[in-house]
């Protein structure tokens, strides 16, 4: 298995190093000056639709392109008081879902209470799931849990062939997620008509950018389906962003300034209009509010007026709105060609 960042001692486990070097590059401009000239800065918020958790940084896997450095070594963990908190300013909110990340989600203590304190206020509830966690030991009733609380499974899976899978994810991941969907299938999940929606979300292997959505989930859905038996709903495409372990390989692999250059030349100012920043708020493991969960792993937290750092307990008292988005030159991996999150319906305004 790789090693995290942290655990290699490698200096970009600094976010203030990710910071230096994307600043620093060459090879394409600033993004807020290109903002600037697509009439977007500053990016402002346009109603907060997502409430996404990020309950913290272990994972029982370590992807080559993890943007959080995830990984079994990694001790930060959302707290019970601190989930506590979020459910708090949840209920004080109308905003519609939850979307609960990490690391693995679900090997947090608390991840199941909070999935049923936020089904038990009436919010739709995103598991994002790196499928082999579903095979782990202690958690193997999980799907069940899942299908329960009609939580919407958004599952990892690079590409539909082995090779390409593993060599992002790890050795025998892909067998690991193919036995994993399986058992989502059998409870009905990406089947018409169950109501459990399971999503997929590939992300390019190398230094390139995906494919067009469209194409490539029909793809998928044909090898998947052929291959193995399985179902699914949807397949969102991702870019992988410059920042984290992806940052690590491109600079490593002589890809940096090429990859900056071609997000940058792929810049499309619909998908710029309709980056999720816009209609997210991300909460950290500590309580601490972000605009996405990008900003979060670089360590960039949301501004509220003067502000240089809100903390959940502000977001019960105060609402945390219309103030400018902070932005840096990794946001161009939100912004090139059909953009890049997988928040459904919001991102399809962008195509
Ligand atoms: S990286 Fe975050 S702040 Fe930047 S455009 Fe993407 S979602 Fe918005």
């Amino acid at each position: 298995m790789a090693l995290t960042l942290v655990a290699r001692g490698n200096e970009l486990a600094s976010s203030r190093e990710q910071l230096r070097t994307l600043a620093a590059t060459a090879s394409c401009t600033p993004f807020h000056a290109r903002m600037s000239s697509a009439a977007l800065a500053p990016l402002m918020p346009t109603g907060i639709q997502v409430f996404q958790i990020n309950v913290g940084k272990f994972c029982n896997q370590t992807c080559r392109h993890c943007h959080v450095d995830a990984g079994p070594d990694r001790t930060e963990q959302m707290s019970r008081e601190t989930a506590q908190l979020c459910i708090r300013a949840l209920a004080g909110t109308d905003i519609p879902t939850v979307d609960i990340t990490g690391g693995a989600p679900e090997l947090n203590a608390n991840f199941r209470w909070l999935v049923e304190q936020a089904r038990a206020l009436g919010r739709h509830v995103m598991d994002r799931c790196n499928l082999s966690v579903l095979l782990v030991g202690p958690q193997k009733d999980l799907p069940d849990f899942l299908a329960l609380h009609r939580v919407e499974v958004v599952a990892s899976l690079p590409y539909f062939r082995p090779a390409q899978t593993d060599a992002q994810r790890g050795d025998k991941v892909f067998a690991k997620s193919i036995e994993a969907l399986g058992l989502l299938n059998r409870l009905g999940y990406g089947r018409e008509g169950s109501g459990l929606v399971l999503n997929l979300v590939h992300n390019p292997v190398g230094a390139f950018l995906p494919a067009r959505q469209e194409g490539l989930e029909a793809q998928f859905k044909r090898e998947l389906g052929r291959q193995h038996g399985i179902v699914f709903n949807r397949l969102y495409t991702i870019t992988n962003m410059p920042i984290g372990r992806y940052l690590q390989f491109l600079l490593e692999s002589g890809n940096y300034e090429g990859y900056m250059q071609r997000l940058a030349n792929a810049f499309n100012p619909a998908a710029a209009a309709a980056v999720m920043c816009r209609h997210t708020i991300s909460i950290g493991w500590d309580g601490t509010l972000y605009d996405c969960d990008f900003n979060q792993m670089l360590d960039l937290p949301l501004k509220h007026h003067a502000r240089e750092h809100v903390h959940l307990s502000d977001l019960i008292d105060a609402e945390i709105a219309g103030n400018p988005i902070r932005v840096a030159g990794h946001c161009y991996g939100c912004t090139a060609g059909q953009g890049s999150s997988c928040g459904g319906a919001l991102r399809e305004a962008a195509e």
